[in-house]
């Protein structure tokens, strides 16, 4: 399964890097003041191992300073390959000693879905700044602990909401905000990719919290509200099952209408069982735009009805680990604070309600 996913979503990395995204000036400002952020990587699996820990050597201020692993083994593997030292490496039982390491700034949170809210927690309560992967949590009030525990032991919260930093997402946005062809009236997105492996965690509820929906659901709700910069009112949404073995304890295929208060309108899909589902159109009332793929770590292509985009494909998880870093310096809000993780999850919790319900559901 994670050669499928990954190879889905890696869809063209290459070339990726040379041109980050406000790298230069910040990373040149930063290091002539001496000032880096320290990263504490918490999981190593695939995205941490082909995704984060790579993207570290590319980021200007956010740097590499520990690992929290379970298996002894991947944190020597990281100490011989990225040079960290080998007291800091941690397990998820030791994660509070990380409290007497200074060089750790901040945790990047990349473990289960539901496990978010623990290892959130305890790095807050260690003092360390936190970047939660999405979904943030498994339910709306793991969301909610997890912003108080942050708030309380006065640390940032951020999460892994790259494609928020992604320039073709940027210039849909902007698009929509300087109204280049009038009032949005239609966002379209979907995400979705055959899954492998039966036995592993994101089939498993008590672990994923759900299944298409939260995985990469997500990703087109995020898109819907950044779009339209609104918050849905009302939600209509249906699954589709067709392997009730394999999906058993989570949804499959899940399509959702979102209504907004400007009266503009979501259409979205997310699927466990589709390969290749990969897409955002924004519809105006005088033109529009289109991604496909749309939410790869790199090779996105797409345009509007002015024309072609062509924009530099950053490494999106180095912009991403740089920006927070470079709000832990600034004393700043990230773009993707805690809230915007929870206001994700009341919507998906909505989704998984009109499914139950078989009707719509109003979203106060
Ligand atoms: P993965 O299965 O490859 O890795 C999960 C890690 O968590 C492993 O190192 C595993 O050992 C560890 N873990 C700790 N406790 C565990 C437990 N009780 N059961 C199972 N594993 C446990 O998963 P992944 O693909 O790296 O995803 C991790 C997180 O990152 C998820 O929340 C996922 O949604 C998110 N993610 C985000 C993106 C993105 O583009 N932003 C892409 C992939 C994954």
């Amino acid at each position: 399964m994670l050669q499928n996913r990954r190879s889905f979503l890696r869809t063209a990395t290459a070339g990726v890097g040379a041109t980050l995204l406000g790298r230069r000036p910040a990373s040149a400002a930063a290091r002539s003041l001496g000032k880096t952020v320290g990263f504490a990587i918490a999981g190593l699996g695939s995205l941490s191992m082909n995704q984060l820990l790579p993207a570290l050597r590319r980021t200007g201020i956010a740097r590499l300073a520990g690992v929290v692993t379970g298996t002894p083994g991947k944190g020597r593997r990281v100490v011989d390959e990225y040079g960290i030292p080998p007291d800091a490496v941690y397990s998820y039982d030791t994660m509070h000693r990380m409290a007497d390491n200074a060089d750790i700034d901040a945790v990047y949170v990349v473990t289960p879905n539901v496990l978010h809210l623990e290892h959130a927690v305890a790095a807050a309560r260690a003092g360390k700044h936190v970047l939660c992967e999405k979904p943030m949590a498994g339910s709306s009030d793991d969301c909610e602990t997890m912003i108080r525990e942050c708030g309380d032991a006065g640390v940032k919260l951020a999460i892994g909401y790259r494609c928020q930093f992604e320039p073709h997402h940027r210039e849909c946005i902007r698009i929509v905000r300087d109204g280049d062809f009038g009032p949005l009236k239609l966002v379209e997105a979907g995400l979705g990719f055959t899954i492998g492996d039966p036995a592993q965690w994101r089939l498993r509820r008590d672990l994923a919290g759900g299944g298409a929906l939260m995985d990469v659901g997500v990703y087109a709700v995020q898109t819907c509200r950044y779009l339209t910069g609104e918050e849905p009112v009302r939600i209509t949404a249906t699954e589709a099952k067709t392997d009730p073995v394999k999906f058993a304890e989570v949804d499959e295929t899940v399509a959702w209408h979102m209504e907004f208060p400007s009266g503009a309108v979501g259409s979205c899909t997310c699927s466990y069982n589709a390969q290749g589902l990969n897409r955002l159109a924004g519809h105006c009332a005088g033109g529009g735009f289109t991604l496909d793929p749309a939410y790869s770590y790199g090779g996105l292509q797409g345009g509007s009805s002015h024309g072609r985009f062509d924009f530099d494909q950053p490494d999106q998880f180095a912009v991403q680990m740089d920006d927070f870093a470079r709000c832990i310096l600034e004393d700043r809000e990230s773009i993707v604070p805690g809230d915007e993780g929870l206001r994700d999850l009341r919507v998906l919790e909505a989704i998984y309600e009109s499914i139950r319900a078989g009707r719509p559901v109003d979203l106060k």
